[in-house]
């Protein structure tokens, strides 16, 4: 992407409402604009992150067997009188009335959906279990919308929703989500702490939270250390195998770990000292089993093998999508702008031209671009090197290439890496085989 054509709009100065880094550094940098409260839009740069993390979230879904589909945002308020959540959800809910007087909502879940969908199509035991998801646009009329894009009102989430015949298939489902999620987050570059959670409106009863660890997270959270230490790769647990997950479960579950609410002192006490930490964290995913909770209001039932009807045992698994945008900067960042894990960066990298109508340069920088194409931010307009380099540190690409007159007449450019600072002066030919 060229920079002197793009819509990147970037700004100086911190704008005097956003209290916490990512939410500044997201206006800043030109990702998002609020629209109305709690309502963002999302620009070119901030709109591939977005789609890198959904692209992650899904890869680590399809992994598992979950299958995508995609339902409606706007729902009938039908379906939710019969589960009895219509009235119990509260006026978090976005109640809408069409021409004919007819009552919908803007969904801000799917429960009822899926179950509805589901109990159409399924009406054996052979047909189960089933794993769906989609990754689709919630509402939800939080009291506070704040912290930008991390509590806002319309949101991004992936919402997996698993039927099984009976609790032992239910739990190797949740088992299953449950192993995807820490994948999930290891790719973005984080660490998530799967802790036991309430279940709260969704209702059920086994239920985990996953928080990261940010200083400005919204919930205290006590852990124990060795969460920093479990390897969950692909190598260590074949998600194939029930022994597996259930070794997997067993160790993710046995550690200490609550948020305040949750917090047991006695249980504290038996961490020994020397592995007790403690922080903030930021909830990125909540999964729930609960059961018969929406199969049996809405009347759904398969046939079991004994020929008498069972009500499927359901869990739902979400993730906040957009939320992780603003959670990976909250975890990755510095005085001077983001610094992006590199799965989830816009760009790989960004070429910083600076003499822009200077032979040497323009053609170093325009080699880069098109060997390159797609993965680079090349920064080609008209303004100072201080600009630029503001800038670029700002947008937090992982590499930056800077193309001087002087470098350029022998061929030689700097790369310096976001993360660390460090610059290295090299021949083009040598930036290049170390950025890709
Ligand atoms: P919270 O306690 O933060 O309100 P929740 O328990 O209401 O979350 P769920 O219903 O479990 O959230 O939704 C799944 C995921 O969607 C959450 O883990 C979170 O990452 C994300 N999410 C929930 N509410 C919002 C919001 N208002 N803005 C952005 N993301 C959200
Ligand atoms: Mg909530």
């Amino acid at each position: 992407m060229r920079l002197s054509q793009s819509f990147v709009p970037t700004l100086k100065e911190t704008p005097a409402d956003a209290q916490i880094a990512s939410h500044r550094l997201m206006l800043r940098a030109g990702l998002v604009r609020q629209t109305a409260s709690g309502i963002y839009a999302w620009l070119p740069v901030g709109f591939r992150v977005l789609k890198k993390i959904e692209q992650i979230v899904r890869e680590e879904q399809d992994a598992i067997g979950a299958q995508e589909m995609l339902m409606p945002t706007v729902q009938s308020a039908e379906l939710w009188r019969q589960s009895g959540r219509y009235e119990e959800y509260g006026k978090e809910m976005l109640r809408i009335r069409d021409r004919h007087e007819r009552e919908l909502l803007y969904g801000p879940t799917n429960e009822e959906m899926i179950t509805d969908l589901l109990r159409q199509g399924v009406k054996s035991y052979r047909d189960l279990p089933q794993i769906l998801y989609h990754i689709q646009w919630k509402f939800r009329d939080e009291v506070r919308p704040r912290f930008g894009v991390m509590r806002g009102r319309e949101f991004l989430m992936k919402d997996a929703y698993s039927f099984d015949l009976d609790r032992a298939g239910a739990v190797v489902s949740y088992r299953k989500m449950m192993l995807a999620y820490m994948r999930t987050f290891e790719r973005m570059g984080l660490k998530a702490i799967p802790m036991v959670a309430e279940s709260g409106p969704i209702g059920g009863d086994l239920s985990h939270e996953f928080i990261i660890l940010a200083r400005t997270g919204e919930s205290q959270v006590f852990y124990d250390a060795a969460f920093e230490e479990i390897d969950y790769s692909p190598r260590a647990f074949d998600h194939r195998s029930n022994d597996d997950l259930a070794r997997f479960f067993r160790e993710m579950t046995t550690h200490y770990a609550a948020t305040e609410e949750k917090h047991d002192p006695a249980a504290w006490d038996r961490v020994s000292a020397g592995r007790r930490r403690e922080g903030r964290g930021i909830e990125v995913g909540h999964i729930f089993y609960f059961r018969t909770k929406y199969s049996k209001p809405l009347g759904f039932t398969v046939s079991g093998p004994d020929g008498r009807a069972v009500h499927p045992e359901m869990g739902s698994y979400g993730i906040g999508v957009s939320r992780l945008v603003g959670a990976v900067i909250e975890a990755g960042h510095d005085e001077r702008g983001i610094i992006w894990p590199e799965p989830v960066a816009p760009y790989r990298l960004a070429v910083l031209n600076l003499k822009p109508g200077d032979g040497r340069c323009d053609s170093l920088c325009e080699d880069f671009y098109q060997k390159l194409t797609g993965e680079v931010l090349y920064d080609d307009r008209d303004e100072r090197p201080g600009v630029k380099f503001a800038d670029a540190d700002l947008l937090g690409l992982p590499w930056q290439i800077v193309v001087g007159p002087r470098g350029a007449a022998s061929g030689s450019v700097e790369l310096k890496r976001r993360a660390t600072g460090e610059r290295l002066e090299l021949s083009a030919e040598d930036a290049f085989r170390r950025v890709t």
